[in-house]
């Protein structure tokens, strides 16, 4: 048979959308991710009998477009299953939400709300009223708003107190956060010249007075969150730059990165300031994360001074950088869960996941492991002992110790079981270290267990039904 009369057997698209199997998609999908799935699916078969020589396969074409569509039609947004034991991972969206937050979420964007109602006088009201006096109340702040992001919240207090003045900055925390944000580089979008001093290890004191002029707005402090410098080092107190601050009249800011409300230390992590702590330093402008470790929503928390507080809540990009309901909603619930720290630490799934007990995630990798065991015909199976990371740039030098299920494939390689995982529906996340797959149950919840055993399971049965 020739090809051209082999390519007359492939199926018209009006054919194949009468098909039981596309009618049924066309109920959740929308007609035209179906066409284009049957478009691809036809070209593609098309391509292989032209170059081949084969015959048409409509199974398939089918099973192409089928797949195809199921794809195209999931958003590119979605939940994926964090096995990485890295807690706030960047890439897969920092922190969650804890369910009372989530819920809270829900609540105020299908209804209407009193994002600025005040409903006493029933009168507008001000959107930072949800969070204000919590932020105040947690950190001993006399006043406080939260932005986009702590990005937004740096911009905006570098160009609210130093715009056309100069803002000091030691060089030793010149930092680079990700992507494009850099201090040197914020400095210069906010509109404040930077007056690098000190060196990389050591800046004192009698740096920051010397180089203070006329023209100096601000004193900039950036905690070096994601990255440590360690040996022969120096940095100035905090204490310190707010009374040379005060003496002088020039603001202090505070860049305190990671959001840590609490102290993490009875928990076997290394000390890090709390922002009450920068506070109680007499810091006049301190600003961190929502969404790093204290557990909430992609935020940008400020907290201060009321006059400082204020003439940032004027500033024109104090509106390009505000809230959406949504957001404000799940910060507001997450900071009043602070409210009672042993609900914080039990309910908050980043401060439960970051100081949950070895012996409790490794009970966990064992009942992984166990509901694994039923397909140790494919994985060898081990539990043993590793390392969780905070993740998110914060805490970069804690090793908190966690357990977890190392798989080594019997056949096949860990790559490809990688990669079927993550392809899988939902995604799951693994790392892969020494040639085997490492599940950590630090950062699965318990249904989260159910379903990697689940997708594994499938993953062996399907691997025998090859075979077969
Ligand atoms: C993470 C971080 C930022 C940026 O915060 P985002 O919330 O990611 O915008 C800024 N400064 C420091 C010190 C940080 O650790």
């Amino acid at each position: 048979m020739d090809t051209q009369t082999r390519l007359r057997a492939l199926p018209k698209i009006d054919e194949m959308l009468k098909d039981p199997r596309i009618v049924e998609r066309l109920e959740s999908t929308p007609r035209s991710i179906a066409l284009d799935a049957l478009r691809f699916a036809i070209d593609q078969e098309r391509a292989r009998v032209l170059s081949g020589g084969h015959e048409v396969d409509v199974d398939g074409i089918m099973a192409a477009a089928l797949a195809h569509m199921a794809q195209r039609n999931q958003p590119s947004l979605r939940r994926v299953i964090n096995a990485t034991g890295v807690i706030v991972h960047t890439n897969l969206g920092r922190s969650i939400l804890s369910p009372a937050a989530t819920a809270a979420v829900a609540e105020v964007a299908g209804g209407y709300s009193t994002l600025e109602y005040d409903v006493e006088s029933g009168e507008r009201g001000s959107r930072h009223v949800h969070v204000e006096s919590l932020i105040c109340k947690l950190t001993g702040a006399d006043a406080a708003m939260a932005v986009n992001n702590n990005a937004a919240a740096v911009m905006l207090g570098i160009a609210a107190l130093a715009r056309g003045g100069e803002a000091i900055v030691s060089r030793g925390q010149l930092v680079e956060i990700g992507g494009s944000f850099r201090i040197p580089d914020i400095m210069a979008e906010s509109g404040a010249k930077m007056v690098e001093v000190g060196s990389t290890n050591k800046t004192h004191l009698a740096d920051y007075e010397k180089a203070i002029t006329p023209e100096t707005k601000l004193l900039l402090k950036v905690h070096s969150s994601n990255f440590k410098v360690v040996g022969f080092t120096e940095e100035v107190d905090l204490v310190e730059l707010v009374a040379l601050g005060a003496s002088k009249d020039i603001p202090v800011f505070e860049d305190q990165g990671s959001g840590v409300l609490l102290d993490l230390r009875p928990y076997g992590l290394p000390y890090e300031p709390t922002v009450g702590e920068s506070i109680a330093c007499g810091v006049p402008l301190v600003s961190c994360s929502g969404d790093k470790l204290l557990g909430g929503p992609q935020a940008g928390i400020l907290a201060g001074s009321q006059e400082v507080i204020s003439r940032l809540k004027r500033h024109p990009m104090a509106r390009a950088l505000r809230l959406d309901k949504m957001t404000l909603a799940a910060l507001e619930v997450t900071l009043r869960t602070y409210l009672d720290p042993e609900r914080a630490l039990a309910e908050i799934p980043t401060l439960r996941m970051i100081t949950t007990p070895v012996e409790t995630v490794r009970k966990r990798a064992q009942a992984l492991a166990a509901a694994i065991e039923v397909c140790t015909e494919s994985f060898d199976v081990v539990v043993q002992d590793s390392i969780a990371r905070a993740g998110g740039g914060a805490l970069p030098l804690a090793d908190i110790p966690t357990a977890v299920v190392a798989l080594l494939p019997r056949e096949g390689n860990v790559v490809e079981l990688e990669s079927r995982l993550r392809l899988g529906s939902p995604s799951i996340i693994a790392r892969i270290k020494e040639d085997r797959l490492m599940l950590d149950p630090r950062t699965l919840s318990d249904d989260e267990l159910d379903i990697v055993a689940q997708s594994l399971g499938r993953i062996c049965a399907e691997c025998h039904a090859g075979k077969a």
